[in-house]
């Protein structure tokens, strides 16, 4: 048959994932999962996620997915919350769970896949229904602790084939399966190239990262599809010409990377949308010298923009009267449709901030809406047709490197460490890419910038970890008595003191090495023995 999946030198087709999954969905129905349930997904990349994913599927329960790097720590928050009771995990995952979370049972995934006893006719699902949750992703959360966002199987299944409406991915394309299963767009590059049966190539990790090496790697794979976060995408080394359609979304797209990567044998698009309203809610095609923009809803999907509601407005998670703005004044952008989300879950106040009943809606699909926190205006173009634009946020929230982070939650967390007062964290340019910069007022003893950094390691996915932690005398301020974040944004930083620990370069090479090092990570010691990614803080984009 067709081939499904390809990883390395492996491959799976068509009948032989359906059949893989099958043997998992049995022995999880076996051992007790049914629709409704959450399951804990924390595999390393490859076929073997994948096949577990669609495993999970199959019993009808849903997938609560976790990326490979995240702290122990974290997983457990999240299956607490959600109430999961079965976490999934790999040889390398597993040996990283000192323990298995409270309340948590752990199966191995080898386990899950072993081939059934001769002549065991495969369970199948009882009773699943579109209401039932396909799956819960995790986000950052303002107040310290991340937020779960369940999303169900008729939402999901919804938006594959509404977003390929527009796509037109088919069963020719060679998709590029690059994204953490923790992530939703991950679903766009997975679950449409299923819709259609395509066939997805999914890259080892530390390629997905590598902007000199993945192009060279989708030219050799002859990959026809993309979706990718515009930062990756601006990074890339080269041109992949066998490339048909590119999909950036995630976060904004500057109009220069259009224009660099648009060709008359290639469709580029934009794709806007929140977790909460199903992977994506609109789209653009883009185009050399045009502007970019959101575009159009996607099918079934609705915007509307209102006027923006004042934190101080909302009391007890009660909004006042939304109002919609006209076209082409600037507002908060909101989505209605089947995608739509239940809301967050057990936080039914937040919930009723952000999910409200729609005032306009012209049938039961649009009876509620999301207000996204994204700033965003209606254009009317010179041949009538509108486009929306979208124009940064109303709040605190950024977007690092495509991942949402909540630079709240950060603070929250290093609030708690000794000897750190009031504190804040911006994103800002640093080496020509955006990092996060935490700056704090010392409260007695001033902690060490290594010990801060190990103590939020241990608590926040690797991106939400800051760059580099700055003391301050006090912070500067506002009139009103806020802090001034655009100070912050702009106050050069302290020229890092001369790292005390660090090993001596010994070669000439060494030399180059430490120096290079030195200035990604100002202050740090460096030391043979450390990890890039663990022990200095380094992303693969650096
Ligand atoms: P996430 O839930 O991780 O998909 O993040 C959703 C947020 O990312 C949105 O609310 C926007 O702030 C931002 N975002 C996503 N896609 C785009 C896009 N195509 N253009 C601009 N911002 C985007």
């Amino acid at each position: 048959g067709k081939t499904a999946l390809r990883f390395g030198t492996a491959a799976l087709s068509y009948g032989e994932l359906d059949q893989a999954a099958d043997r998992v969905a049995h022995r999880l129905i076996e051992a007790g999962v049914r629709p409704g349930d959450m399951v804990g997904l924390w595999l390393t990349r490859g076929i073997e996620l994948l096949v577990l994913q669609l495993g999970i599927a199959k019993t009808g329960a849903a997938w609560l997915p976790f990326d490979a790097e995240v702290p122990v720590e974290r997983i457990a928050v999240c299956l607490d919350d959600a109430a999961a009771r079965v976490l999934l995990v790999d040889a390398e995952t597993g040996a990283a769970l000192a323990e298995p979370p409270p309340g948590t049972r752990v199966i191995d995934a080898a386990q899950l896949m072993a081939p059934l006893p001769a002549g065991t006719v495969p369970r199948r699902r009882e009773g699943a229904l579109p209401s039932h949750t396909a799956y819960v992703i995790y986000t950052s959360g303002s107040t310290g602790k991340p937020k779960g966002i369940a999303i169900t199987q008729g939402s999901i299944c919804h938006f594959l084939r509404s977003e390929n409406a527009r796509l037109g991915v088919d069963e020719n394309d060679r998709v590029y399966q690059g994204f953490s299963a923790a992530f939703d767009m991950s679903f766009e590059e997975i679950w449409i190239s299923y819709l259609v049966g395509a066939s997805l190539w999914i890259a080892p990790r530390l390629l997905a990262g590598d902007p000199e090496a993945l192009p060279r790697a989708l030219i050799e794979q002859d990959i026809s599809v993309l979706h990718a976060v515009p930062t990756l995408l601006a990074l890339f080394a080269q041109d992949v010409p066998n490339l048909r359609i590119i999909n950036l979304g995630g976060e904004m797209c500057p109009q220069a990377l259009v224009d660099k990567w648009a060709a008359p044998t290639r469709r580029i698009f934009n794709t806007y949308g929140p977790t909460e309203a199903t992977v994506s809610a609109s789209l653009a095609e883009l185009h050399a010298g045009e502007p970019v923009t959101i575009g159009e809803a996607l099918p079934n999907y609705g915007l509307l923009v209102i006027e923006v509601i004042e934190p101080e407005a909302i009391v007890d998670g009660r909004l006042p009267p939304l109002k919609l703005l006209p076209l082409g004044e600037t507002g908060e952008l909101c989505i209605t449709g089947p995608g739509v989300a239940a809301g967050y879950l057990g936080r039914p106040e937040l919930t009723a901030e952000k999910f409200v009943a729609n005032p306009w809606a012209r049938n039961e699909r649009e009876a509620r809406l999301y207000r996204t926190g994204d700033l965003a205006r209606v254009e009317v173009r010179a041949d009538g047709t509108p486009q929306m634009q979208c124009l940064g946020r109303a709040d605190d929230q950024v977007k690092v490197r495509g991942f949402r982070v909540e630079l709240g939650e950060i603070e929250a967390v290093l609030a708690q460490q000794p000897g750190v007062g009031t504190t804040v964290v911006v994103l800002r340019p640093e080496g020509g890419i955006d990092q996060l910069i935490a700056f704090y007022v010392p409260a007695g003893e001033p902690p060490a910038a290594p010990a801060l950094r190990t103590a939020l390691s241990g608590r926040l996915p690797p991106y939400m970890v800051p760059a580099r932690f700055e003391s301050l005398d006090a912070m500067p301020r506002l009139p009103s008595g806020k802090i001034d974040r655009k100070v912050l944004r702009a106050l050069p930083l302290a020229a890092a003191a001369q790292a005390e620990g660090g090993d001596v370069p010994e070669t000439p090479a060494e030399e180059l090495l430490f120096a290079a090092l030195e200035r990604l990570f100002p202050g740090q010691p460096i030391r043979r023995a450390q990890d890039f990614f663990a022990d200095l803080g380094g992303h693969s984009l650096l």
